[in-house]
């Protein structure tokens, strides 16, 4: 199970599922590959669950729910939360390895998929601990008299799961543990290019935890019905799902027929808007480094940067240096900031995004293509376009890969509009010399989240999620923690 090769540090994960607390492989005993985006080599695999597993987990999930103390009992939620914690940072290296291996993400700039969840699994039993679930709202006069209220917090039920292959440990804890810890029960059904970062969770809460048998289950497929299942399924009480908007969609519709509760962080098309009297020197390459650091595979990138008209060639003159110098290459090298794509189907993605734009009238300031000197592996140059139409293909669709497009603007007031102009609302930076002014814009701005002047929005402490077409609620926060606790208001004598 746990070949490192030596010479590449790729490491193989463990290929079963966990079931009501057992670690099995599918019945049929079918394994998929899962395959190190850097050598375009398969390194292992993974069990090939299907719909009757993600029936019998759910069963499980359901039965810890409704019979066990599991959801009553916080003090044991908080000692195995916190077991799980340690756990986690016992086994940091191995899972950190476990991630370069699946995802390509260059080991430089792991802690973001590593060291921060784990961190916010001690983050998530201390506010669990910490909360009040019986909260007095005090004395509330009615129309029959006097009453007062009580709001009791209480676990959603059912938990599933559902995760995308960017950030997949980050994202397996983020939509799981503070679910656990809130006295739900899970099914997590992790994305098939990145299995391990989930049967890895697995096997250390069945191994390393006291967690209960069907409190946490894992699914491994390679199917996509798999995760359709486990959203149509009448069991289970609450979606929460990160992914592409469309795949959001098919989850919503899924539900929709037992009205489950969803959770739903998708995709987005941010701007970056970069005032006339910005520092551009500080902020533009700090743009560039975003946009190339996770290969561009990141829903939050301000992937459109918008310039003024006044400053527009200066500011494509500092984003095409940082670019041509960013270092990509082989993940596990140090200093190297871009690793690849994460599959040959994500590459032609972009790669092909790219000619689209080219072909609506963009110019093609650097990249575009495969570097020469990286041939094996699936990387892509980073890309800058010039003078891209808002509303074309490229500005309109996300592309998860290193690029940049840029369009000119004159006033803020357009800025505002372009930005505004898509069916996604995730993110966004505003960058200004005027803090005021950064702020103005950003207030303007219909998205659910906004840096200015690099002071970051994103973090375990404060809410996080879309307006329009990028998702329903929150992670993070304790408004992400109340997301998976249902409220109920009890009238009681004065
Ligand atoms: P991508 O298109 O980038 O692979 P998706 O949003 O399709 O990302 O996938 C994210 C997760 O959603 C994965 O775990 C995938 O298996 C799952 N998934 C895909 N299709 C469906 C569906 N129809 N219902 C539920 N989950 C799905």
């Amino acid at each position: 199970m746990t070949n490192v090769d030596a010479d590449t540090g790729v490491l193989a994960g463990e290929p079963r599922m966990l079931i009501d607390g057992e670690l099995r492989y599918t019945d049929s005993g079918a394994l998929f590959d899962v395959e190190h985006p850097a050598s375009e080599q398969v390194v292992g695999q993974a069990t090939d669950g299907t719909v009757t597993d993600v029936e019998r987990a759910t069963a499980a999930a359901r039965r810890a729910f409704d019979e066990s103390d599991w959801s009553r009992d916080l003090d044991f939620r908080y000692h195995c939360v916190n077991q799980l914690h340690e756990a986690l940072t016992q086994e940091q290296e191995r899972l950190r390895r476990i991630v370069i291996t699946e995802v390509g993400c260059p080991v430089s700039v792991s802690g973001s998929q590593i060291e921060s969840p784990i961190a916010e699994v001690k983050h998530w039993a201390d506010h669990g601990r910490n909360f009040d679930y019986l909260v007095d709202t005090g004395i509330h006069e009615t129309q029959l008299g006097p009453a007062r209220r009580k709001i009791q917090y209480d676990a959603v039920g059912v938990v599933g799961a559902i995760t995308p292959w960017n950030v997949p440990f980050y994202l397996n804890i983020a939509e799981t543990v503070p679910a656990l810890m809130a006295g739900n029960t899970v099914v997590l059904k992790p994305a098939q290019l990145t299995p391990w970062s989930g049967t890895e969770l697995g096997r250390i809460i069945a191994e390393k935890t006291d967690i209960p048998a069907g409190v946490f289950n894992v699914v491994t497929s390679n199917a996509n019905e798999v995760g359709a299942a486990l959203s149509a399924d009448p069991r289970v009480d609450m979606i929460t799902f990160t992914g592409s908007t469309a795949t959001g969609r098919a989850i919503l519709a899924a539900g929709a027929s037992t009205v489950k509760k969803t959770l739903l962080e998708l995709g987005g098309k941010s701007t970056h808007i970069v005032c006339d009297d910005a520092d551009f020197t500080a902020c533009l390459p700090m743009a560039a480094m975003f946009a190339c650091v996770m290969s561009g595979q990141s829903c939050i990138l301000s992937s459109r940067v918008l310039l003024p008209r006044s400053r527009y060639d200066e500011g494509l003159e500092i984003l095409k240096t940082m670019m041509e110098q960013f270092p990509v290459g082989d993940p596990w090298t140090p200093g190297i900031m871009q690793g690849p794509q994460i599959s040959a189907m994500q590459r032609q993605k972009t790669l092909g995004l790219i000619q689209s734009g080219i072909a609506d009238g963009a110019r093609l300031i650097t990249g575009g293509g495969i570097p020469e000197n990286l041939p094996t592996g699936y990387y892509v140059q980073p890309t800058l376009l010039a003078d891209v139409d808002p509303a074309s293909e490229i500005a309109q669709t996300e592309i998860f890969g290193p690029v940049i497009t840029v369009t000119p603007y004159d006033t803020d007031d357009e800025a505002v509009e372009i930005s505004n102009n898509t069916i996604y609302g995730l993110s966004g930076d505003v960058t200004s010399a005027d803090d005021g002014r950064a702020l103005n814009i950003a207030l303007r701005l219909r998205t659910g989240s906004v840096t200015t002047n690099g002071h970051s929005f994103f973090g375990i402490t404060s809410p996080f999620g879309g307006t329009k077409q990028s998702g329903l609620g929150h992670r993070n926060g304790d408004e992400g923690y109340r997301e998976y606790l249902n409220s109920k208001t009890i009238g009681v004598r004065p």
